[in-house]
């Protein structure tokens, strides 16, 4: 629980109190090993020891994605998932089940195209979201 503990304490040194949603919120996203629904943090929440009905949630939500601590993703069928912010990366979606987990690519050439984009359009990128989506081993 490395990274709950250096948010909560970030927070903290900027005058944030600790909150038990908070906390429980943060570390349902550390162990979680892909990014989660709100209907997926509610069902591993509500198998902790205490509840946290769902304003609470997306307040909690709302306030760790602005404070830059989550970042939420929108995959095709528009519901969104969070994850702690981390190192830019991207995604493998299956269409089946559902599954997503991160995968890692090669940024030089997307650094290469981003330039040409820039050169050709007149247009400064800053960044670039990229997922891909397809069948996991198991749907195959
Ligand atoms: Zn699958
Ligand atoms: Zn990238």
């Amino acid at each position: 629980m490395e990274t709950t503990k250096r948010i909560l304490d970030e927070l903290k040194t900027n005058g944030f109190r600790r909150s038990a949603a908070r906390e429980a919120l943060l570390r349902t996203l550390e162990t979680a090993q892909s990014p989660l629904s709100v209907p997926d943090i509610e069902r591993r929440l509500a198998s902790g020891p205490r509840s946290f009905n769902k304003t609470t949630v997306y307040r909690e939500i709302e306030f760790l994605k602005t404070a830059g601590y989550v970042s939420e993703l929108t995959l095709r069928n528009d519901v969104a998932l969070y994850e702690l912010a981390g190192p830019h990366h991207h995604h493998l979606v299956c269409v089946d089940c559902g599954t997503v987990r991160d995968v890692a690519v090669k940024e030089e050439s997307w650094e290469c195209e981003e330039r040409r984009i820039e050169k050709k359009e007149g247009f400064r990128v800053l960044d670039h979201s990229l997922e891909f989506f397809g069948l996991c081993g198991s749907c195959q």
